[in-house]
Protein backbone atom coordinates (compact mmCIF):
# COMPACT_ATOMS: atom_id res chain seq x y z
CA UNK A 1 0.00 0.00 0.00
CA UNK A 2 1.54 3.24 -1.07
CA UNK A 3 1.11 6.82 -0.24
CA UNK A 4 1.78 8.03 -3.78
CA UNK A 5 -1.34 5.54 -4.78
CA UNK A 6 -3.37 7.29 -2.50
CA UNK A 7 -2.21 10.58 -3.11
CA UNK A 8 -3.37 9.43 -6.81
CA UNK A 9 -6.67 8.47 -6.16
CA UNK A 10 -7.52 11.62 -4.01
CA UNK A 11 -7.04 13.79 -6.66
CA UNK A 12 -8.69 11.51 -9.15
CA UNK A 13 -12.46 12.02 -10.20
CA UNK A 14 -13.73 9.77 -13.06
CA UNK A 15 -16.33 7.09 -12.27
CA UNK A 16 -15.49 3.68 -12.22
CA UNK A 17 -12.86 1.43 -10.92
CA UNK A 18 -9.34 1.77 -11.97
CA UNK A 19 -5.81 -0.35 -10.99
CA UNK A 20 -3.37 2.17 -9.58
CA UNK A 21 0.61 0.66 -10.48
CA UNK A 22 3.10 2.51 -8.57
CA UNK A 23 6.30 1.90 -10.91
CA UNK A 24 8.70 3.08 -7.87
CA UNK A 25 7.16 -0.49 -6.23
CA UNK A 26 8.46 -2.37 -9.35
CA UNK A 27 11.77 -0.95 -9.73
CA UNK A 28 12.48 -2.23 -5.63
CA UNK A 29 10.94 -5.27 -6.76
CA UNK A 30 13.16 -6.21 -9.50
CA UNK A 31 16.48 -4.67 -8.21
CA UNK A 32 15.51 -7.64 -4.80
CA UNK A 33 15.43 -10.13 -7.72
CA UNK A 34 18.70 -9.07 -9.57
CA UNK A 35 20.98 -8.63 -5.65
CA UNK A 36 19.30 -11.66 -4.12
CA UNK A 37 20.43 -13.80 -7.19
CA UNK A 38 22.70 -11.95 -9.15
CA UNK A 39 24.28 -14.76 -11.86
CA UNK A 40 20.59 -15.15 -12.68
CA UNK A 41 18.74 -13.80 -15.93
CA UNK A 42 15.32 -12.48 -14.78
CA UNK A 43 12.50 -12.71 -17.84
CA UNK A 44 9.49 -10.32 -16.81
CA UNK A 45 6.35 -12.82 -17.39
CA UNK A 46 4.79 -9.77 -19.54
CA UNK A 47 0.97 -11.37 -18.89
CA UNK A 48 1.08 -10.16 -15.53
CA UNK A 49 0.46 -7.13 -16.50
CA UNK A 50 2.10 -5.60 -20.05
CA UNK A 51 1.53 -1.86 -19.03
CA UNK A 52 3.77 0.37 -21.70
CA UNK A 53 5.09 2.00 -18.64
CA UNK A 54 6.21 -1.23 -16.56
CA UNK A 55 7.66 -2.84 -19.72
CA UNK A 56 10.02 0.42 -20.44
CA UNK A 57 10.81 0.87 -16.70
CA UNK A 58 12.19 -3.17 -16.74
CA UNK A 59 13.95 -2.50 -19.92
CA UNK A 60 16.25 0.85 -18.39
CA UNK A 61 16.47 -1.76 -15.30
CA UNK A 62 18.17 -4.66 -17.93
CA UNK A 63 15.29 -7.35 -17.37
CA UNK A 64 14.59 -9.61 -20.34
CA UNK A 65 10.87 -10.85 -21.24
CA UNK A 66 8.99 -13.90 -21.31
CA UNK A 67 6.38 -13.25 -24.27
CA UNK A 68 3.63 -15.85 -24.83
CA UNK A 69 2.33 -14.58 -28.17
CA UNK A 70 3.09 -12.01 -31.13
CA UNK A 71 1.28 -8.90 -29.70
CA UNK A 72 3.20 -9.62 -26.69
CA UNK A 73 6.82 -9.82 -28.46
CA UNK A 74 5.67 -6.81 -29.87
CA UNK A 75 4.67 -4.66 -26.80
CA UNK A 76 8.05 -5.47 -25.34
CA UNK A 77 9.58 -4.51 -28.85
CA UNK A 78 8.07 -1.22 -28.69
CA UNK A 79 8.90 -0.42 -25.05
CA UNK A 80 12.88 -0.84 -26.44
CA UNK A 81 14.19 -4.09 -25.41
CA UNK A 82 16.20 -6.14 -28.51
CA UNK A 83 15.04 -9.24 -29.38
CA UNK A 84 17.62 -10.99 -27.63
CA UNK A 85 15.92 -10.06 -24.35
CA UNK A 86 12.91 -12.12 -25.71
CA UNK A 87 11.98 -15.65 -24.67
CA UNK A 88 8.56 -17.01 -26.82
CA UNK A 89 7.78 -19.11 -23.68
CA UNK A 90 4.59 -20.57 -24.71
CA UNK A 91 4.63 -23.93 -25.51
CA UNK A 92 1.84 -23.80 -27.49
CA UNK A 93 2.04 -21.70 -30.65
CA UNK A 94 1.01 -21.58 -34.59
CA UNK A 95 4.16 -22.35 -36.89
CA UNK A 96 3.35 -18.86 -38.66
CA UNK A 97 3.79 -17.30 -35.29
CA UNK A 98 6.80 -18.51 -35.16
CA UNK A 99 7.98 -17.70 -38.11
CA UNK A 100 6.89 -14.08 -37.33
CA UNK A 101 8.98 -14.54 -33.88
CA UNK A 102 11.70 -15.69 -36.01
CA UNK A 103 11.41 -12.85 -38.55
CA UNK A 104 11.28 -10.06 -35.28
CA UNK A 105 14.73 -11.55 -34.13
CA UNK A 106 13.49 -14.07 -30.93
CA UNK A 107 15.55 -17.07 -31.29
CA UNK A 108 14.76 -18.76 -27.50
CA UNK A 109 11.60 -20.72 -27.47
CA UNK A 110 10.13 -23.20 -25.67
CA UNK A 111 9.02 -26.58 -26.33
CA UNK A 112 7.50 -29.67 -24.21
CA UNK A 113 7.27 -32.22 -27.57
CA UNK A 114 8.47 -33.46 -30.95
CA UNK A 115 4.93 -32.18 -32.99
CA UNK A 116 6.69 -28.43 -31.57
CA UNK A 117 9.79 -28.76 -32.49
CA UNK A 118 9.18 -29.86 -35.76
CA UNK A 119 7.26 -26.68 -36.27
CA UNK A 120 10.34 -24.56 -34.72
CA UNK A 121 12.64 -26.30 -36.74
CA UNK A 122 10.63 -25.26 -39.77
CA UNK A 123 9.68 -21.75 -38.58
CA UNK A 124 13.03 -20.76 -36.55
CA UNK A 125 15.91 -22.64 -37.82
CA UNK A 126 19.11 -23.23 -35.20
CA UNK A 127 17.28 -21.36 -32.81
CA UNK A 128 18.18 -22.26 -28.62
CA UNK A 129 14.92 -24.34 -27.40
CA UNK A 130 14.29 -25.27 -23.93
CA UNK A 131 12.15 -27.93 -22.80
CA UNK A 132 9.21 -27.74 -20.29
CA UNK A 133 9.09 -30.58 -17.82
CA UNK A 134 5.96 -30.86 -15.70
CA UNK A 135 5.93 -29.89 -12.28
CA UNK A 136 2.91 -30.50 -9.35
CA UNK A 137 2.50 -27.22 -7.99
CA UNK A 138 1.84 -27.97 -4.71
CA UNK A 139 2.32 -25.41 -2.26
CA UNK A 140 0.81 -22.95 -4.95
CA UNK A 141 -2.22 -20.92 -4.81
CA UNK A 142 -2.40 -20.30 -8.53
CA UNK A 143 -0.86 -24.14 -9.83
CA UNK A 144 0.15 -24.50 -13.40
CA UNK A 145 0.35 -27.67 -13.32
CA UNK A 146 -0.92 -30.23 -16.05
CA UNK A 147 -0.89 -27.94 -19.28
CA UNK A 148 2.43 -27.42 -19.59
CA UNK A 149 5.56 -29.55 -20.03
CA UNK A 150 6.21 -33.22 -20.66
CA UNK A 151 7.02 -35.98 -18.15
CA UNK A 152 10.97 -35.33 -16.79
CA UNK A 153 11.71 -38.64 -18.00
CA UNK A 154 10.40 -38.04 -21.79
CA UNK A 155 12.54 -34.86 -21.57
CA UNK A 156 15.86 -36.21 -23.10
CA UNK A 157 14.05 -38.01 -26.03
CA UNK A 158 12.36 -34.86 -27.27
CA UNK A 159 15.59 -32.81 -26.52
CA UNK A 160 17.45 -35.00 -28.62
CA UNK A 161 14.97 -34.88 -31.13
CA UNK A 162 15.31 -31.08 -31.81
CA UNK A 163 18.87 -31.95 -31.35
CA UNK A 164 18.59 -33.99 -34.88
CA UNK A 165 16.31 -30.73 -36.16
CA UNK A 166 19.05 -28.80 -36.08
CA UNK A 167 17.81 -26.57 -32.90
CA UNK A 168 20.46 -25.95 -30.23
CA UNK A 169 18.99 -27.88 -27.26
CA UNK A 170 19.82 -25.59 -24.66
CA UNK A 171 18.20 -25.88 -21.38
CA UNK A 172 14.75 -26.68 -19.31
CA UNK A 173 11.76 -24.88 -17.82
CA UNK A 174 9.33 -25.73 -15.08
CA UNK A 175 7.19 -23.52 -13.24
CA UNK A 176 6.77 -24.46 -9.38
CA UNK A 177 3.04 -22.64 -9.83
CA UNK A 178 2.29 -19.42 -8.99
CA UNK A 179 1.81 -17.95 -5.58
CA UNK A 180 4.10 -20.52 -4.68
CA UNK A 181 4.41 -20.54 -0.88
CA UNK A 182 6.77 -23.00 -0.35
CA UNK A 183 10.40 -21.74 -0.91
CA UNK A 184 11.76 -25.65 -1.04
CA UNK A 185 8.94 -26.08 -4.37
CA UNK A 186 12.21 -25.55 -6.51
CA UNK A 187 14.14 -28.19 -4.61
CA UNK A 188 12.20 -31.46 -6.16
CA UNK A 189 12.12 -29.87 -9.79
CA UNK A 190 15.97 -29.10 -9.89
CA UNK A 191 16.43 -32.65 -8.94
CA UNK A 192 14.38 -33.62 -11.56
CA UNK A 193 16.02 -31.08 -14.23
CA UNK A 194 19.63 -32.41 -12.98
CA UNK A 195 18.48 -35.95 -14.23
CA UNK A 196 17.75 -34.75 -17.57
CA UNK A 197 21.14 -33.28 -18.29
CA UNK A 198 22.85 -35.91 -17.06
CA UNK A 199 21.07 -38.44 -19.50
CA UNK A 200 21.69 -35.81 -22.30
CA UNK A 201 25.11 -35.47 -21.36
CA UNK A 202 25.38 -39.23 -22.10
CA UNK A 203 23.99 -38.81 -25.55
CA UNK A 204 26.64 -36.64 -26.06
CA UNK A 205 24.22 -33.24 -25.91
CA UNK A 206 25.49 -30.62 -23.49
CA UNK A 207 22.11 -28.35 -22.27
CA UNK A 208 23.39 -24.73 -20.83
CA UNK A 209 20.38 -23.72 -19.29
CA UNK A 210 17.86 -24.32 -16.31
CA UNK A 211 14.47 -21.21 -16.75
CA UNK A 212 13.55 -21.25 -12.73
CA UNK A 213 10.12 -19.99 -14.05
CA UNK A 214 8.04 -17.88 -11.90
CA UNK A 215 5.96 -18.45 -8.89
CA UNK A 216 7.44 -15.61 -6.44
CA UNK A 217 4.67 -14.36 -4.42
CA UNK A 218 2.70 -11.11 -3.88
CA UNK A 219 1.94 -10.28 -0.15
CA UNK A 220 -2.06 -11.25 0.27
CA UNK A 221 -3.95 -11.44 2.92
CA UNK A 222 -1.29 -14.50 4.26
CA UNK A 223 2.42 -13.39 5.08
CA UNK A 224 4.64 -14.82 2.82
CA UNK A 225 9.05 -15.22 2.98
CA UNK A 226 10.93 -12.55 1.30
CA UNK A 227 12.67 -12.77 -2.02
CA UNK A 228 15.80 -13.83 -0.38
CA UNK A 229 14.62 -16.27 1.46
CA UNK A 230 13.77 -17.69 -2.28
CA UNK A 231 16.87 -16.78 -3.23
CA UNK A 232 18.64 -18.36 -1.06
CA UNK A 233 16.70 -21.90 -1.12
CA UNK A 234 16.96 -21.85 -4.88
CA UNK A 235 20.81 -21.51 -5.07
CA UNK A 236 21.19 -24.11 -2.27
CA UNK A 237 19.41 -26.50 -4.62
CA UNK A 238 21.27 -25.88 -7.22
CA UNK A 239 24.22 -26.37 -5.57
CA UNK A 240 22.94 -30.05 -4.23
CA UNK A 241 21.52 -31.28 -7.59
CA UNK A 242 24.18 -29.54 -9.82
CA UNK A 243 27.28 -29.42 -7.40
CA UNK A 244 30.30 -26.94 -8.88
CA UNK A 245 28.62 -27.25 -12.36
CA UNK A 246 25.81 -24.75 -12.15
CA UNK A 247 24.05 -24.11 -15.01
CA UNK A 248 23.23 -20.50 -16.26
CA UNK A 249 19.78 -19.70 -14.94
CA UNK A 250 16.61 -17.79 -15.48
CA UNK A 251 13.68 -16.37 -13.62
CA UNK A 252 10.50 -15.17 -14.96
CA UNK A 253 8.50 -13.56 -12.37
CA UNK A 254 5.35 -11.96 -12.88
CA UNK A 255 3.52 -11.32 -9.73
CA UNK A 256 6.29 -11.06 -7.78
CA UNK A 257 7.45 -8.20 -9.37
CA UNK A 258 4.21 -6.49 -10.46
CA UNK A 259 1.60 -7.93 -7.85
CA UNK A 260 2.26 -5.33 -4.81
CA UNK A 261 2.92 -2.81 -7.16
CA UNK A 262 -0.78 -1.79 -7.77
CA UNK A 263 -4.05 -1.21 -5.79
CA UNK A 264 -7.40 -1.09 -7.08
CA UNK A 265 -10.26 1.41 -6.14
CA UNK A 266 -13.96 0.30 -6.47
CA UNK A 267 -16.89 1.59 -5.02
CA UNK A 268 -20.18 -0.58 -3.05
CA UNK A 269 -22.92 -0.27 -5.30
CA UNK A 270 -25.57 -2.23 -3.06
CA UNK A 271 -25.50 -3.78 0.30
CA UNK A 272 -28.55 -6.28 0.73
CA UNK A 273 -29.80 -9.57 2.36
CA UNK A 274 -30.98 -12.56 1.15
CA UNK A 275 -34.29 -12.92 3.58
CA UNK A 276 -35.26 -11.11 6.83
CA UNK A 277 -33.80 -14.21 8.94
CA UNK A 278 -30.25 -13.99 7.19
CA UNK A 279 -27.25 -12.47 9.33
CA UNK A 280 -25.27 -11.82 6.47
CA UNK A 281 -24.72 -9.32 4.53
CA UNK A 282 -23.95 -9.56 0.39
CA UNK A 283 -21.84 -6.23 -0.41
CA UNK A 284 -21.15 -5.98 -4.51
CA UNK A 285 -18.58 -3.57 -5.89
CA UNK A 286 -18.52 -2.30 -9.37
CA UNK A 287 -15.65 -4.65 -9.77
CA UNK A 288 -15.69 -8.20 -10.07
CA UNK A 289 -14.66 -11.27 -11.66
CA UNK A 290 -15.14 -10.51 -15.07
CA UNK A 291 -13.53 -6.93 -14.48
CA UNK A 292 -10.32 -8.16 -13.59
CA UNK A 293 -10.49 -10.24 -10.38
CA UNK A 294 -10.76 -13.85 -12.25
CA UNK A 295 -7.87 -14.86 -9.91
CA UNK A 296 -10.81 -14.78 -6.95
CA UNK A 297 -12.19 -18.33 -8.79
CA UNK A 298 -12.46 -20.81 -6.75
CA UNK A 299 -11.87 -17.88 -3.61
CA UNK A 300 -7.74 -18.87 -4.81
CA UNK A 301 -6.11 -15.66 -4.74
CA UNK A 302 -7.20 -13.46 -1.78
CA UNK A 303 -7.06 -9.91 -1.77
CA UNK A 304 -6.93 -7.19 1.25
CA UNK A 305 -9.59 -4.92 1.10
CA UNK A 306 -9.49 -2.27 2.80
CA UNK A 307 -11.88 1.06 3.51
CA UNK A 308 -12.30 4.00 5.26
CA UNK A 309 -14.30 2.69 8.61
CA UNK A 310 -12.06 -0.42 9.49
CA UNK A 311 -11.72 1.18 12.90
CA UNK A 312 -15.36 0.17 12.95
CA UNK A 313 -17.10 -2.92 14.23
CA UNK A 314 -16.52 -5.68 12.06
CA UNK A 315 -18.96 -8.57 10.93
CA UNK A 316 -18.19 -11.00 8.04
CA UNK A 317 -20.15 -10.77 4.07
CA UNK A 318 -20.40 -12.18 0.76
CA UNK A 319 -18.66 -10.33 -1.57
CA UNK A 320 -19.48 -10.62 -5.02
CA UNK A 321 -19.18 -8.23 -8.59
CA UNK A 322 -21.67 -6.63 -10.64
CA UNK A 323 -22.41 -8.88 -13.65
CA UNK A 324 -25.75 -10.39 -14.18
CA UNK A 325 -24.04 -13.47 -13.80
CA UNK A 326 -24.10 -15.83 -11.11
CA UNK A 327 -20.38 -16.79 -11.14
CA UNK A 328 -19.41 -13.26 -10.57
CA UNK A 329 -19.36 -13.61 -6.77
CA UNK A 330 -15.56 -13.45 -5.11
CA UNK A 331 -15.75 -14.59 -1.78
CA UNK A 332 -18.53 -16.46 -0.08
CA UNK A 333 -16.93 -19.87 1.07
CA UNK A 334 -15.02 -18.13 3.58
CA UNK A 335 -16.36 -14.91 4.09
CA UNK A 336 -14.80 -11.33 4.47
CA UNK A 337 -15.14 -9.23 7.66
CA UNK A 338 -16.64 -5.53 6.51
CA UNK A 339 -17.09 -3.10 8.62
CA UNK A 340 -21.07 -3.03 9.49
CA UNK A 341 -20.84 0.91 9.07
CA UNK A 342 -20.18 -0.01 5.00
CA UNK A 343 -22.50 1.97 2.88
CA UNK A 344 -23.79 2.26 -0.87
CA UNK A 345 -21.16 4.48 -2.54
CA UNK A 346 -18.49 3.59 -0.28
CA UNK A 347 -14.99 3.20 -1.84
CA UNK A 348 -12.78 0.48 -1.34
CA UNK A 349 -9.35 -0.48 -1.86
CA UNK A 350 -8.48 -3.88 -3.25
CA UNK A 351 -4.90 -4.12 -2.21
CA UNK A 352 -1.82 -6.23 -4.20
CA UNK A 353 -3.91 -6.17 -7.69
CA UNK A 354 -0.95 -4.98 -10.18
CA UNK A 355 -0.69 -8.33 -11.48
CA UNK A 356 -3.40 -10.23 -13.58
CA UNK A 357 -6.31 -7.92 -13.42
CA UNK A 358 -5.89 -5.62 -16.50
CA UNK A 359 -5.00 -8.58 -18.60
CA UNK A 360 -7.87 -10.85 -17.72
CA UNK A 361 -10.61 -8.21 -17.51
CA UNK A 362 -13.38 -9.01 -19.91
CA UNK A 363 -13.79 -6.12 -22.93
CA UNK A 364 -17.97 -5.57 -22.17
CA UNK A 365 -19.14 -7.81 -20.28
CA UNK A 366 -22.85 -6.15 -19.79
CA UNK A 367 -21.26 -3.38 -21.30
CA UNK A 368 -19.04 -2.90 -18.48
CA UNK A 369 -15.70 -1.41 -20.16
CA UNK A 370 -12.18 -3.20 -19.20
CA UNK A 371 -10.92 -2.35 -15.98
CA UNK A 372 -9.03 1.14 -16.27
CA UNK A 373 -5.58 1.73 -15.55
CA UNK A 374 -3.16 4.37 -14.50
CA UNK A 375 0.67 3.91 -14.06
CA UNK A 376 2.58 6.59 -11.47
C1 LIG B 1 2.72 -17.01 -16.06
C2 LIG B 1 4.10 -17.48 -16.24
C3 LIG B 1 5.12 -16.97 -15.44
C4 LIG B 1 4.89 -16.01 -14.29
O1 LIG B 1 4.43 -16.67 -13.18
P1 LIG B 1 4.28 -15.93 -11.76
O2 LIG B 1 3.81 -16.98 -10.86
O3 LIG B 1 3.32 -14.81 -11.96
O4 LIG B 1 5.62 -15.42 -11.39
C5 LIG B 1 6.41 -17.39 -15.69
N1 LIG B 1 6.68 -18.26 -16.69
C6 LIG B 1 5.73 -18.77 -17.48
C7 LIG B 1 6.11 -19.71 -18.57
C8 LIG B 1 4.41 -18.40 -17.28
O5 LIG B 1 3.46 -18.92 -18.06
Amino acid sequence: MTERILKFLRRRSEDGPCLVIDLEVVRDNYLAFAKTLPDTRVFYAVKANPAPEILKLLVELGSSFDAASIPEIEMVLAAGATPDRISYGNTIKKERDIARAYTLGVRLFAFDCEAEADKIARAAPGVKVFCRILCDGNGAEWPLSRKFGCAPEMAPRVLEHAHRLGLVAYGLSFHVGSQQNNVKAWDKALKSAAAVFKDLAERGINLSMVNLGGGFPARYLKDVPPVKVYGNAIFRALRKHFGNRIPETIIEPGRGLVGDAGMIEAEVVLISKKSDTDEMRWVYLDIGKFGGLAETMDEAIRYPIRTKKDQDELAPCVIAGPTCDSVDVLYEKTPYLLPVSLAIGDKVLIEATGAYTTTYSAVAFNGFPPLKSYVI
